[in-house]
């Protein structure tokens, strides 16, 4: 019998995970390597061989365009390495749901990548982060996560990239899946999965490998009672190719908006409704005539995820009826 551990790369990018809290009871995220972030887990040891390499040192407030690029090349480059088995990407969970989502259409791979971050900092007391990263190892160690797409790991839950999203600003159980569920429970390395997504991810997406310089300008419009249209119309003048309206309701807004969403539409500008309810579906043509106005529905993606496939969507096409393919296929 082989002793061999699976081969893992860590791909560090700063957080929480990495913080320190200093003496009046804030903390800074991105303080600690990659490296210092294994060499507190020794029982990794037990579970896999693990390089780290530090792709950034941030908060992921601070993540972007740019930078998730930098991101998927370097997960790329790992995945096509057939020694490795699987990549951990170490990330604040503030935006994790976006580059898990942005990964798992952007990387051409069946191996396990699984993103992973921590609500307390390293130096708190009881931080969550060692026990979400050896269980996030022993995700991407294991056979039976290929061919999942994107994964998150943390408090012992295992999420879908397209499900996952951050929902407390403070508590350990801040991920929840809540159209879906769960991808799978991982408990002190031990793994348990439940049924696989059925919407298209890593190996079918049609975005990868991911071959772009930059991606297009899209924007958030956040809707509420007595919502104008000026910072729709801004967005146009801005130069954004989308925009997302995180609407009230079912991807609902007000008229006048509504008003500005069908000019940027006709205009050329792919404009998409999600909701920022937290759950359920956005459909087409229920109070607002889609058809007609040439506007695009998000389906249960959250208005940022919704945003991450328009901005993929548009290096493709501008065409809404193409457009919308894609929020009814990823
Ligand atoms: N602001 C931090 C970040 O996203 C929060 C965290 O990691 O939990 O980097």
């Amino acid at each position: 019998m082989s002793s061999a551990k699976p081969s893992i790369r860590l791909l560090a990018t700063g957080g929480t995970i990495a913080g320190a809290q200093n003496a009046s009871g804030g903390y800074a995220a991105a303080v600690m390597s990659g490296d210092e972030l294994l060499a507190a887990v020794p029982q990794l040891a037990n579970l896999a061989q693990i390089t780290a390499e530090q792709v950034a040192h941030i908060g992921s407030q601070d993540m972007d365009e740019s930078l998730w690029l930098k991101l998927a090349a370097r997960a790329q480059m790992a995945l096509d390495d057939p020694a490795v088995a699987g990549v951990v990407v170490t990330h604040g969970t503030d935006t994790m749901e976006e580059t898990a989502y942005f990964l798992n259409l952007a990387l051409r791979t069946d191996k396990p990548v699984v993103l992973v971050g921590a609500m307390r900092p390293a130096t708190a007391i009881s931080p969550d982060g060692p026990m979400n990263l050896f269980n996030a190892v022993a995700v991407a160690a294991e056979p039976a996560a290929k061919n999942r797409g994107v994964l998150v790991v943390a408090n012992d839950e295992i999420h879908f990239a397209r499900e996952v999203a951050k929902t407390n600003t403070t508590q350990l159980g801040t991920f929840k899946s809540p159209n879906r569920g769960l991808a799978g429970r991982v408990n002190r390395g031990r793994i348990h999965f439940f049924g696989p997504t059925v919407r298209a991810h890593t190996m079918a997406s049609e975005f990868a490998p991911l071959a772009v310089a930059e991606l297009p300008r899209v924007e958030i419009v956040h809707a509420f009672a007595g919502l104008r249209r000026d910072l729709i119309d801004a967005a146009v003048r801005l130069g954004a190719r989308g925009i997302v309206i995180a609407g009230v309701g079912a991807g609902n807004l007000s008229s006048a908006a509504l008003r500005g969403c069908a000019e940027a539409a006709h205009a050329g500008v792919a404009v998409v409704r999600s909701s920022l309810t937290g759950g359920g579906v956005v459909e087409r043509n229920i109070e607002i005539n889609d058809d007609e106005l040439g506007l695009i529905v998000a389906e249960e993606l959250n208005p940022q995820k919704a945003r991450v496939l328009l901005m993929l969507g548009l290096t493709r096409t501008s065409d809404p009826a193409q457009l919308q393919r894609f929020f009814q296929i990823y």
